[in-house]
């Protein structure tokens, strides 16, 4: 199936599902993937297996801060300044050597341009332990951290992460956040290799439950899939039932949205 790169550091904007007029940004290299995850689902496709996160050219925070400014000042004069700068892209963001200083920037040309936009990091969570992300982390106004599952077993099917990231790892990095977190899911269900996808069982739902509880996120976001994803054999999951899993959440007393 057809899955796509962004070919530049400063994208859109793009009128988000989620976080409205999103201007993106791309710290991954504008070639290829790089990602400490391969999702079956992801819209960047497959990662590839030297790519998860040594030995590529990021791209240089001073070309970042310039192209973002630039794009930001293109934005005040016509009038149509971002909800949202948001960092995403070809992969994992918080991989980027000088993640740090770039949200820093960042933030700071934020404030000069556009001080009613937040800014926003969607980040698979495996490297929230390392002290310069977390304290970048803590800078921006939104989190958004994925939690596809709630046992190992789906963890793996789904994320297929790199061995360094196991369950219980991403589960404290979570933690860390002591609530002040958006968890963001991914529901999917179909077949890789033989073997049956499905995050939406009793047992994936009622351990995924369990371990909101434990993180005490702010809001969760559920959404299922909307474009092409590189496990051919994947199918969306009908709205129905994410709302009936939303239900589950407000049951916590957390706030849930589908998108
Ligand atoms: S964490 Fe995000 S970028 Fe990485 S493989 Fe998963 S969906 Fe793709």
């Amino acid at each position: 199936m057809s899955t796509f790169l962004f070919n530049e550091v400063v994208f859109g904007p793009v009128r988000s599902r989620r976080f409205g007029v999103s201007l993106g940004i791309n710290l991954l290299p504008c070639d290829r993937k790089v990602c400490s995850f391969n999702c079956i689902y992801c819209e960047c496709g497959w990662t590839a297996k030297d790519n998860s996160g040594t030995g590529n050219s990021w791209p240089d925070p001073s070309t970042i801060e310039a192209m973002l400014e630039q794009r930001l000042i293109e934005m005040k004069s016509n009038g149509e300044l971002p909800n949202s700068i948001t960092f995403a892209g070809n992969g994992e963001p918080t991989l980027h050597p000088q993640f740090l200083s770039i949200i820093k920037s960042t933030i700071s040309l934020r404030d000069k341009y556009a001080p009613g936009a937040i800014v926003t990091v969607l980040s698979n969570a495996t490297t929230a332990h390392r002290p310069d992300v977390f304290e970048a982390l803590m800078l921006v106004d939104s989190h958004v951290m994925k939690l596809d599952a709630g046992t190992d077993e789906t963890y793996q099917r789904i994320n297929q992460p790199a061995s360094s990231s196991p369950f219980s790892k991403i589960l404290s990095n979570l933690m860390l956040f002591n609530g002040d977190l958006t968890i963001q899911t991914m529901f999917v269900k179909g077949m890789l290799d033989g073997q049956v996808i499905d995050n939406t069982t009793a047992l994936e739902v009622s351990t995924w439950l369990d371990h909101l509880v434990q993180i005490k996120p702010q809001l969760v976001m559920i959404y299922s899939i909307a474009r092409d994803t590189p496990a051919s054999d994947l199918r969306i999951v009908e709205r129905e039932q994410l709302n009936k899993i939303a239900g589950l959440v407000e049951e916590l007393g957390i706030k849930a949205e589908v998108f």
